[in-house]
């Protein structure tokens, strides 16, 4: 149990005490009433585990929060990267092929330079054939269906002139003819011969592109850091490969290697085709002690490669090359099989930034029973940050740390319906009573005195907590924000506020009872994130008493007393 010795203890002043205020003290403060001295005492506990255990709290808490702000690196304005790709594949493979020349079985080997296996594709994708099915002199005409469960027919009743199932290579003629020996299947309309329904084969031609190589360029830019940069240094070397741990800042891959490194193998891929994603991420501390801005390059196969058979594995598409002969359109069908590169960019780039660092100290200090308030004057450029222990009369006076206003983020305001035709006022609510015209604006006669603009009021809050709503939108003489035409068009706005509240909510009942509750609410919050601009310093921002006023003015609370602002923490 400490131990009560008020008035030998502050005599010594003993480092290792604890100060708080007491009821007993209270007491003995009323029973001194009578002299008029209504001030708090202070009262120390001497007791060295308590003071030694709140010490520790505190520095504990103290390194934590450092810790945290180099870690994180709080400190930093973070941006996402945007960036630009383009990926160009090497390599030379054959493909067996055999011919009948004179009744004689020949192979000839044919060779598969870029242009042939490679397709462009739209976005970060390129893509590279690894195996094909090809079907020479598709020219259009009337032919027999292949032969599937859908298509056999035995007469022409089978058929249906002018139907095309969803795997028909055309439309039906109505009649039901020979296809091989006695095989019969129903007549279309197509490119014919038609397709055959035939498996991938195996070993994949074009297994060789495993020694393929592909460069990927990327380009990246931290627009509102002003900072690019790109993954090829100019002294890197051409003839480098990419080694995970040997080289890894090489932007030249093998394609093989990248299987590799995901656990597949390239020949049983090749044969049916995948999709594969090439990750580059960047994690760029741009601040010029700290520069780090080099790219990360890892990969993942995007296909299933578990799926089964049936369910269309792999990856694959047709095209078609089309050519004139003997004066009739021809052409040669391709499927292709192969694999789809995706290039997949994303990351961060980091700046110290003094309003995260305040922001973030400013949100921490609350631990030490400090917190922070903001203030937005109209006629200053800065925000002012105001620590509640220095306040010694009304906010107004209270000198605070010029802090810079954030930039304004444009890109919310687009969806508000802040459009010129607002729906008429509905019949029974009050219209939106007219304001003064900017200039000089009459004092009205409860204006408190540390008022600039005319139109503040005094404060409902009892009088220990008053100084904190006596704040005014001007630190001079001059026209109130409240006759600003954002003020009536944003903050005043119902239509604007029940669409925020929808925007947040979208199912959200607005009942007669607590809607003008939540209007004003949404209104105060419209408020400080405009002034304020940063959702950070919008939580403790202090609404100027005139804006507080015209709020609650538009959206009364039926009866009783308004709460005012509270603390998030
Ligand atoms: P109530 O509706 O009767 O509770 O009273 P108010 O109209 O004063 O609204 C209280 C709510 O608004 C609380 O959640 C407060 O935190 C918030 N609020 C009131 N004043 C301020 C302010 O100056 N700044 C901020 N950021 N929030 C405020
Ligand atoms: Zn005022
Ligand atoms: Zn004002």
């Amino acid at each position: 149990m400490s131990s009560v010795r008020a008035s030998q203890a502050l005599l010594r002043g003993t480092s290792s005490s604890w100060c708080f205020e007491d009821s007993l003290t209270m007491a003995y403060s009323r029973f001194h009433l009578s002299c008029q001295h209504t001030s708090a005492k202070v009262v120390l506990i001497e007791n060295l585990w308590i003071g030694t255990l709140k010490k520790l709290f505190i520095v504990g808490t103290l390194l934590y929060i450092c810790f945290a702000l180099v870690n994180d690196k709080r400190y930093q304005w973070k941006e996402p990267v945007v960036s630009s790709v383009h990926a160009k594949v090497k390599g030379v493979g054959e493909v067996k092929k055999e011919i009948m020349e004179n009744g004689l079985k020949k192979v000839v080997w044919n060779v598969f330079d870029t242009a042939d296996y490679t397709v462009p594709l739209q976005g970060n994708s390129f893509f590279v054939m690894t195996n094909f099915l090809k079907i020479e002199g598709q020219e259009q005409g009337l032919c027999p269906e292949y032969p599937t469960r859908g298509t056999l027919c035995s007469s022409d009743r089978g058929c249906k002139k002018g139907w095309m199932g969803p795997k028909s290579k055309g439309i039906q003629t109505g009649r039901c003819i020979e296809y091989k020996g006695k095989q019969k299947t129903c007549e279309v309309s197509a490119w014919c011969p038609v397709e055959a329904v035939e498996k991938a084969p195996e070993p994949a031609l074009l297994g060789s592109a495993e020694n393929f190589t592909v460069l990927i360029k990327n380009n990246i830019d931290f627009p509102r850091h002003n900072y690019t940069t790109r993954n090829i240094l100019p002294d890197i070397n051409v003839t480098c490969t990419f080694h995970k741990t040997q080289n890894p800042q090489c932007p030249i891959f093998r394609l093989g290697d990248i299987f590799q490194e995901t656990g597949d193998n390239f020949s049983d891929v090749a044969i049916q085709g995948g999709i594969m994603g090439i990750e580059i991420y960047w994690d760029c501390n741009l601040d010029s002690w700290f520069h780090h801005c080099r790219p990360k390059y890892s990969f993942r196969r995007l296909d299933d490669k578990t799926a089964k058979e049936s369910l269309y594995p792999g990856y694959n598409f047709r095209y078609a090359k089309y050519y004139k002969e003997n004066n009739t359109e021809k052409r040669t069908l391709i499927k292709a099989f192969g694999i789809r590169f995706d290039i997949l960019v994303f990351g961060t780039g980091g700046k110290f930034d003094i309003i995260q660092l305040i922001v973030y100290i400013g949100s921490n200090l609350s631990y030490f029973g400090l917190t922070l308030k903001y203030v937005s004057f109209v006629d200053e450029p800065h925000i002012r940050m105001v620590n509640q222990r220095l306040l010694g009369r009304s906010l107004q006076d209270a000198e605070g740390e010029e802090v810079p206003r954030p930039p304004m983020d444009f890109t919310d305001l687009s969806r508000l319906p802040l459009s010129l035709h607002e729906p008429p006022p509905i019949p029974g609510q009050p219209e939106t009573i007219q304001l003064l015209s900017e200039g000089a604006t009459p004092r009205s006669s409860d204006c408190p005195n540390w008022c600039q603009c005319g139109k503040c009021l005094p404060s409902q809050l009892p009088e220990r907590q008053r100084c904190l709503e006596e704040l005014c939108c001007r630190k001079k003489l001059g026209a109130c924000i409240t006759t600003s035409e954002p003020f009536k068009k944003l903050i005043l706005s119902r239509h604007v506020l029940q669409f925020l509240l929808h925007y947040q909510e979208p199912l959200l009942v607005l009942d007669a009872d607590s809607t003008n509750s939540q209007l004003r609410h949404c209104a105060y919050r419209c408020y400080t994130t405009w002034r304020f601009g940063s959702q950070d310093l919008a939580d403790f921002a202090i609404l100027p008493s005139c804006c507080r006023w015209r709020i609650r003015r538009e959206f009364p609370k039926r009866e009783g007393q308004y709460s005012g602002f509270k603390s998030p923490y």
